[in-house]
């Protein structure tokens, strides 16, 4: 790996330098070829495995964890930074930068009574998910790996200690800003200095002066807002949407009790640790405002209210129109610039969702029987889905309407498999394939990632990986930092 040191070289009062602790007896748990090949790499090797575990210095590397805050569950928690996560730098590769960060690394001055740890489990579930987004099309973190170990690690029981090597475009979250405002009672140099180096990085299209802050800010919402309208779309919970879970480029970040929607559920809670539903898969779009919010507050030193507020305006809109766009290429609805239809097809998409929900089916899967409907026929597996077959027609009949005439029925199958995933990440298949490894067999791992990486295909060689979960499986709900 080849590193540049920019964060490191230009923003030294924002993190601390500490070095990984190192794991005994280290092994490769997964790899990713699509992430390695982002940073050049090509086969994962014994020295790139004590380097990634710890063990050994990596050539280039500085070793330091990132200072930030952040609103937890709605309340402001003023010192957090990277408590178990360490970064390398960032890492050269074909087509620009990314960040290296080792998530389980061991200890750092942020660790606060936590053990800095992750365990197999947490560690597998994050590489599985960040690849798994990736090859569905939302923008996320990638992982190049997942390194086991023998190092005990005390969660609810004695498990064992692992390390996700976590590729980012940028590791700031909105918790960086509310950090830098918040902890120097709101002066604007050191907001500003934050801005201006995140602007450079990854900005670079703008000016660090006000109109180029202005534009900044309505790109940060535009980001937001295109992410967690892809989260909808595809029935993605994040499950811990604290402000220092947000990055400033709007990729999904920092997995912790996430889940895939198996029936699909407005009201769906994955997060153990979220009782009351704050962050419940159809609170996201409200929350990534509210989010929004915090880091307008944050960003008041260097930008007006009234430019603040103006683009806070822009992301309901751009939410809808995102989340509009992905939703018509599900269900085959030409696309149209016309106003008026907006609400016809948001009302239409939603009756279709509360169909799923009150007769109890699995989101993804019935989707993806619009890649075998013939809209103008009586009989069609996706009507034999449903248990109210009366409920369906009515739908039909106002989705016909809406449809129009299909110039060539078999390519608009084909787009519909193109946008309606055959394989997700169910938490009761990361459940199995964890369990797996954890006696030691990454096959089941191995087999699952497959499938992910190409989530539009059908493989006859995949099929129980797209089913509907057991009993025990179903709604699994997972805890926080693990
Ligand atoms: P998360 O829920 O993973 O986003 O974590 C919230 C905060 O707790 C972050 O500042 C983490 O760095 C910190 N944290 C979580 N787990 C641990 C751990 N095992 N040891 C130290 N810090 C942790
Ligand atoms: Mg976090
Ligand atoms: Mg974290």
């Amino acid at each position: 790996m080849h590193f540049k040191q920019d964060f490191f070289e230009q923003l030294p009062d924002f993190y601390e330098a500490v070095m990984p602790s190192g794991l005994p007896s280290p092994h490769w748990l997964a790899w990713s070829d699509d992430a390695a090949s982002m940073l050049g790499l090509t086969q994962p090797n014994e020295q790139l495995l004590q380097q990634l575990a710890g063990n050994q210095r990596m050539p280039g590397a500085t070793y330091y964890a990132q200072i930030y805050s952040g609103h937890q569950f709605g309340g402001y928690s003023p010192q957090l930074g990277d408590g178990r996560s360490i970064i390398l730098g960032e890492a050269a590769g074909p087509q620009g930068y990314w960040d290296v960060a080792l998530k389980g690394a061991g200890p750092t001055p942020f660790s606060r009574h936590g053990d800095g740890r992750a365990v197999t489990r947490s560690a597998i579930r994050e590489f599985l998910v960040s690849e798994a987004l990736f090859h569905l099309g939302v923008p996320t973190t990638r992982a190049l790996a997942v390194i086991g170990s023998e190092l005990p690690v005390w969660r609810e029981t004695l498990e064992k200690g692992a390390i996700t090597v976590r590729l980012a475009r940028s590791h700031i979250r909105f918790g960086h800003f509310e950090h830098s405002y918040y902890s120097t009672g709101g002066s604007a140099e050191r907001v500003k200095r934050l801005a201006d180096f995140t602007i450079r990085q990854h900005f670079p299209h703008l000016d660090c002066d006000a109109a180029g802050y202005r534009q900044w800010f309505v790109e940060v919402v535009e980001a937001t807002a295109r992410l967690i309208a892809s989260w909808q779309a595809i029935g993605f919970a994040h499950g811990v949407m604290n402000t220092d879970n947000m990055s400033i480029v709007g990729d999904s970040f920092d997995f912790g009790p996430f889940a895939f929607l198996d029936t699909f559920k407005e009201d769906f809670i994955c997060n153990h640790s979220d009782p009351e539903g704050r962050y419940a898969f159809g609170q996201q779009p409200g929350i990534g405002l509210w989010n929004l919010q915090c880091l307008a507050q944050a960003l008041t030193p260097i930008i007006s209210s009234d430019v603040l507020l103006a683009a806070l305006r822009c992301y309901q809109p751009m939410l809808v129109k995102h989340y509009l766009q992905l939703m018509r290429q599900k269900l085959g609805l030409p696309a149209t610039e016309d106003e008026t239809r907006l609400s016809d097809d948001l009302a239409l998409i939603g009756a279709f969702t509360t169909m799923l929900e009150q007769q109890g089916l699995d989101y993804t899967l019935t989707l993806r029987h619009f890649a075998a409907l013939d809209p103008s026929a009586t009989h069609s597996t996706l009507r034999d889905q449903f248990v109210d077959t009366a409920a369906f027609d009515h739908w039909l009949a106002q989705y016909r309407q809406r449809l129009g005439t299909i110039p060539d029925i078999g390519l608009w199958q084909e787009q519909r498999r193109q946008q309606n995933p055959q394989y997700i990440l169910r938490n009761y298949l990361a459940q199995q394939a964890i369990a797996a490894a954890e006696q030691g067999d990454t096959e089941p791992l191995q087999r699952l990632y497959q499938a992910l990486r190409t989530p539009y295909d059908t493989h006859a060689e995949f099929t129980d990986l797209a089913c509907r979960p057991p009993a025990w499986g179903e709604g699994l709900i997972m805890s926080c930092s693990s």
